[in-house]
């Protein structure tokens, strides 16, 4: 087997790859109570969302298995008569993706989805944490027919292989989602080979709820958001921003429906919250609710490890907290939902952007005029209005300030995998014909 032969799959017609990647989307789906177990033994999501996962990770392929056909050129009128431009879009190449354990399967076929569809081939890093389920898929890529060399899972020492990725001047694309600090020395580091690169990085997601918001609305929203995977995605809201008017009464209904939350085993029946991935996990959010309780905050319900032991922390909704505070200031990532209180709209707006994250923020309110101007007015590259969970594979996912670089999912997601190439075409205008079908006109 011949690893980076990118040359085999890019020759390849895009229906050839189209019909590839449709026969790998079915094998999924055909698998999808077997991943999403898979998935739940190594990553302790719940089971239905774990198989949610599976479902939602498959729609990025059946929707690229599609787009492959549609990586349209242009032809630009030239500047002189007997010029002609042709803009052509070819795979940029070798890909590096590199993919975290949040969600197994999702985070690796939003990326090599789209880069097959391409015509490029990819070698995949998945998270030391969730190794199982990405060797999983790429199992069920090879009885798809994918050719070897097309999709290449590489396990072992994080650092050493984001090093030959980055290093390798046949690698001409590196796509990334995990922590800023290792997203910004990844984009250093390709500086070297100067690769084009994609960047989906942290979050700090802002929850705005006004006076004016549907209090159903706004409570299932804010549980969907903050509470999913046990508050570790890059979307989740972070910090709830509710209007003093409407303060009380959401943060008394949303402390009841949070304090009702069944955690447990991913397996157990009705179980909606999972354990963290690992104690470092835990430590840190327990550290984050410490700094905040130490500063003045409330503790509405949890607050600490759960009775369950391991890695299993109670879903915490926590008062008072301040912009200072560290559940402010940093990305929690697990299920800890700060309230923080705000009187104007120019001050939820001004708190929500107080952060050098823009990736998901969140608005509920019954207002038209309101919805649209705060959602334009959010520094964000996702914004749900009166809506909890807004990724799906027909939209552009990204972040702008330092959560990210590029888009993954629907027709943009294609462009950070393409090279855009022009033809400029000189040619000598057969005079004759043109005097020829001059005086036919006369
Ligand atoms: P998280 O804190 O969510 O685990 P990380 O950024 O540490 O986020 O991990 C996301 C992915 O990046 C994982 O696959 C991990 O192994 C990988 N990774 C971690 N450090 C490096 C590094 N220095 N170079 C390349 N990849 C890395």
């Amino acid at each position: 087997m011949e690893l980076f032969n990118d040359e085999a799959w890019s020759k390849l017609t895009a229906a050839e790859r189209s019909k590839y990647l449709r026969k790998w989307f079915d094998l999924i789906m055909a698998h999808k109570e077997e991943l999403g177990q898979l998935m739940t033994l190594e990553q302790g999501k719940p089971l239905k969302e774990a198989i949610g996962e599976v479902s939602y990770g498959a729609s990025f392929i059946e929707f690229y298995a599609e787009e492959a056909k549609r990586v349209y050129g242009d032809i630009i009128p030239a500047t002189l008569p007997d010029r002609r431009l042709f803009v052509l879009k070819q795979p940029i190449g070798v890909v590096g993706a590199i993919t975290p354990w949040n969600f197994p399967l999702a985070m690796i076929t939003r990326k090599v989805a789209p880069a097959l569809a391409c015509g490029c081939t990819v070698v995949i890093k998945p998270s030391e944490l969730t190794p199982l389920t990405a060797l999983a898929a790429a199992e069920l890529s090879i009885q798809a027919g994918i050719p070897p060399g097309a999709v290449n899972v590489v396990m072992g020492s994080a650092i050493d292989i984001g090093d030959a990725l980055v290093a390798s001047p046949k690698v001409r694309k590196i796509t990334f989602t995990g922590s800023t600090n290792v997203g910004k020395k990844l984009m250093a580091g390709s500086a070297k080979t100067v690769k084009k690169v994609s960047l989906e990085l942290g979050g700090n997601a802002p929850c705005i709820i006004f006076d004016d918001a549907d209090l159903d609305v706004a409570l299932k929203g804010t549980l969907a958001t903050k509470f999913r995977n046990s508050g570790q995605t890059c979307v989740c809201a972070n910090r709830v921003l509710v209007q003093e008017g409407i303060f009380d009464k959401f943060a008394n209904a949303f402390s009841k429906a949070v304090e009702s939350m069944k955690v447990g085993d991913g397996f157990g029946e009705g179980v909606v919250q999972g354990p963290l991935i690992n104690d470092a996990a835990v430590n840190k959010v327990e550290t984050f609710v410490q700094d905040a309780i130490s500063k003045g905050a409330k503790v509405l319900t949890g607050g600490k490890k759960h009775s369950l032991g391991m890695t299993f922390y109670e879903p915490t909704v926590i008062s008072d907290v301040k912009s200072e505070m560290l559940l402010s200031r940093e990305e929690i990532f697990g299920p800890v939902a700060p309230i923080l209180k705000f009187k104007t709209e120019e001050e939820a707006i001004h708190m929500a952007n107080d952060t050098n994250a823009g990736l998901a923020a969140y608005v509920f309110t019954t207002s038209i005029q309101r919805s649209w101007r705060v959602a334009e007015a959010l520094e964000y590259g996702l914004v749900g209005v009166n809506e909890g969970l807004i990724s799906t594979e027909v939209a552009p996912f990204g972040g702008v300030k330092q959560s990210g670089l590029g888009r993954e999912g629907s027709k943009y997601g294609m462009d950070d995998y393409l090279e855009v190439r022009i033809f400029q075409i000189f040619f000598r205008i057969y005079e004759k014909i043109k005097y020829i079908c001059l005086g036919n006109m006369s």
